[in-house]
């Protein structure tokens, strides 16, 4: 991804930078070489010759690009969990892909880490980010989704002789689960998503629903996937499963709906991050009926809601970690609305602004692997910011509206926001 070649100047705004530390009022934020060269108050601040660009952030706030820690770009807002399937080819896909990536930057999200992705499209995706061809967030790509036979994905009885091969490998012990991990490896992508256990969205297989991959199986995975140096996650939502991918040596717990003293322990003992995805189930509960969703369906949602949110208290006032990211690509929780995730945790769960924001900044740069480049405002690291016409302590749901955002920037270069010039399409020759 290119770099601004000019220096930059963001003014007359509150910097909030990630990190959790107290709003610096009349900051100000100097960009040299797409990377960020002072990050503090005026009064303090380097001289800097009058030739230089300024950005006025008229009294609002300077803050990190946001990150997306559970991004599904190849998720087309749809209406059943089926539709992944059978509804549209790779094609469609990679499209409609490419545009809920330029979403997410418009959005403020300048990073993402994928939760998983129908074919390999993340991995292309990725490439044509990083060579300016689309814009998007820097992105961790996943791959196809590991679940166990009859577990939460395999939903397609055998007379349908559908093979979900575009969405999910689908197991059968630990042979499989190895065969499936290193055709990912094949693939290139660095996080391995798997479904250690069920959902209530699931028809069948509901969210205390621990054995839809074997502890075996999940085994199996981490070691493959470890040794070739992947990551790995898993749909994690049911005590015991939590507990398993967690003895089993998972990088990250998404939902970890159901969480126990023993799980919490686990959890801490190797300060492995947990994306709860909790606004998902709120969404469920409220939309749901809209959708035809059951009403057995919703009140399933409504108990993971309840213990979803219970568990991401305990987790950060633990001590722990949580990513900020929403699962969205469903019609009841589009692309697009990612940012209503940090409100729901500031009005819901209980959480400060400052706590969530460093969650969707500092911490899913962490998960990424990538803190020392991004996810922090701080002298040295690429310059993503995300400058916001209003305060965002105040009202943090100012993040939902994208028309509020002077500039989006990524390593200095403004990709979207007020500011924004349009892009020329690149011409890209195949080497
Ligand atoms: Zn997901």
């Amino acid at each position: 991804m290119k770099m601004a070649d000019h220096s930059l100047l963001i003014h007359n705004g509150t910097i909030v930078d990630g990190r959790g530390a107290q709003p610096v009022r009349d900051g100000v934020v100097l960009v040299e070489a797409g990377k960020l060269a002072y990050v503090g108050p005026a009064a303090d601040a380097p001289h800097v010759p009058e030739s230089v660009e300024r950005i006025d952030a008229r009294g609002g706030t300077i803050m990190p690009g946001l990150v997306e820690a559970h991004f599904h770009a190849t998720y087309f807002n749809i209406a059943a969990l089926e539709d992944l399937d059978i509804k549209y080819p790779v094609e469609y896909v990679s499209l409609l892909a490419s545009v809920n990536s330029k979403l997410a930057i418009e959005c403020g999200y300048t990073a993402a880490r994928s939760g998983g992705c129908l074919f390999n499209v993340d991995f292309w995706l990725k490439k044509a980010i990083e060579e300016d061809l689309i814009v998007g967030p820097r992105l961790s790509a996943s791959g196809r989704e590991i679940c166990s036979a009859g577990g939460l994905m395999d939903w397609n009885p055998e007379f349908r002789k559908i093979g979900m091969e575009g969405l999910v490998f689908i197991i059968n012990g630990q042979d499989d689960a190895r065969k499936a991990v290193r055709a990912l490896v094949k693939d290139g992508v660095e996080w391995v998503k798997t479904y250690p256990t069920g959902d209530a969205a699931s028809p069948d297989i509901n969210d205390h629903h621990t054995l839809c991959m074997t502890f075996e199986e999940m085994n199996a995975v981490v070691s493959t996937a470890h040794n070739h140096g992947l990551k790995v996650t898993g749909h994690c939502r049911a005590t015991e499963g939590i507990k398993n991918a967690l003895r089993a040596g998972y990088d990250c717990i998404e939902h970890g709906t159901f969480m126990d003293d023993e799980a919490l322990d686990l959890l801490l003992q190797r300060d492995v991050p947990c994306v709860p995805a909790l606004y998902f189930e709120k969404a469920s509960v409220e939309l749901g009926p809209e959708f035809g969703l059951s009403q057995r369906v919703i009140d399933g949602h409504q108990e993971t809601l309840d213990g979803g949110i219970e568990s991401a208290r305990r987790i950060l006032r633990a001590g722990g970690r949580l990513g900020m990211g929403g699962d969205y690509g469903f019609g009841w929780n589009p692309h697009g609305d990612y940012a209503r995730e940090l409100t729901f945790f500031v009005k819901d769960v209980g959480l400060t602004p400052l706590e969530v924001l460093t969650c969707a900044t500092k911490t899913g740069a962490e998960i990424m692997g990538r803190s020392d480049e991004f996810g922090t405002l701080e002298k040295g690291k690429l310059a993503d910011v995300l400058v916001v016409d209003g305060d965002i302590i105040a009202d943090i749901s100012l993040l939902e509206d994208r028309t509020k955002f002077i500039a989006v920037m990524q390593g200095g270069i403004i990709k979207a926001g007020q500011l924004a010039k349009s892009f020329p399409t690149v011409v890209k020759r195949e080497r």
